[in-house]
């Protein structure tokens, strides 16, 4: 939950935010962590494939849930839904948002990856699909996917929350920020290139309260559902080669396992 205060006005400063509201660094931010959750989504994804014996019972595994942060993001209600398709068709809700904020500005359409803008981005794929032949081939596997994730209870909220959540977390006004020295790199690297690309700053800059009304989402954050201990250590106690104490928490019921599954996700650096 947030800790600072909410305000969800557009204090823009810079003249140019997209719509008035979204600025080009935060814009770079939700680019950059949109772009990275997809990236290892897909990594984990291979091993679905080069090990089948991953998934218990069709779904994925608690323990796959645990390495991929951007599922931490989907209610644990929905668990007995995670099957590879529900999976693959999230990862397509989080490309269509990351390819939305890469939307050429000089386009029709804003890079403003709202809940309508999703929502139709994911109905032309369908669409596309639906003209058929074998150029839209690509079109209809993917909406094959998005409809197993959506027809399942999954949302596009749940996508947008990863992204702007996980954003925060590495912002400097974030607790993982505060607490882990690959955040504070990543994010003076981002900070760096945003300089070097002469991007303006503005008093939106790290106003994510201000963005997720926007989108079309609550104010404060709804994940993430799933809680892993190796999401509260950082790299130094990693590295001390400990048994990695897993906790995965379903329905308000805690469970223990003991693993010794490295942590894949943030914090290990961009791809
Ligand atoms: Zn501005």
């Amino acid at each position: 939950m947030t800790e600072h205060t909410t305000d969800v006005n557009s204090k823009c400063t810079c003249g140019i935010c997209i719509d008035g509201w979204l600025s080009a660094r935060m814009s770079e931010r939700l680019e950059s962590e949109a772009d990275f959750l997809q990236y290892a989504s897909l990594q984990l994804a291979d091993d679905l494939v080069a090990d089948p014996d991953i998934l218990g019972g069709g779904v994925l595994s608690e323990v796959f849930i645990g390495a991929d942060t951007s599922l931490h993001y989907i209610p644990t209600a929905l668990h007995d839904k995670m099957t590879p398709h529900f999976y693959h068709g999230y990862i397509c809700v989080i490309q269509s948002i990351l390819r939305i904020l890469l939307t050429d500005p000089t386009s029709n359409s804003l890079p403003l990856p709202t809940l309508d803008a999703v929502t139709s981005y994911l109905a032309n794929v369908d669409e596309e699909a639906k003209n058929g032949g074998n150029s839209n081939y690509k079109a209809a596997i993917q909406s094959e996917l998005i409809h197993a994730y959506l027809d399942q209870g999954g949302k596009i909220e749940y996508a947008l929350d990863a992204i702007t959540h996980l954003a925060y977390e590495k912002s400097p006004i974030g607790s993982l920020y505060s607490r882990n020295n690959d955040t504070q790199e990543e994010n003076a690297a981002l900070e760096k290139e945003a300089d070097d690309a002469e991007l303006p700053t503005c008093e939106n800059d790290l106003n994510f309260e201000l963005v997720r009304t926007k989108l079309g989402l609550p104010v404060s954050w709804e994940g993430p559902h799933w809680f892993f201990l190796t999401d509260l250590s950082d790299s130094d106690e990693e590295d001390e080669g400990e048994e990695v104490l897993y906790e995965g928490v379903k329905d308000g019921e805690k469970s223990e396992e003991e693993t010794s599954e490295e942590k894949i996700g943030p914090g290990k650096g961009k791809a």
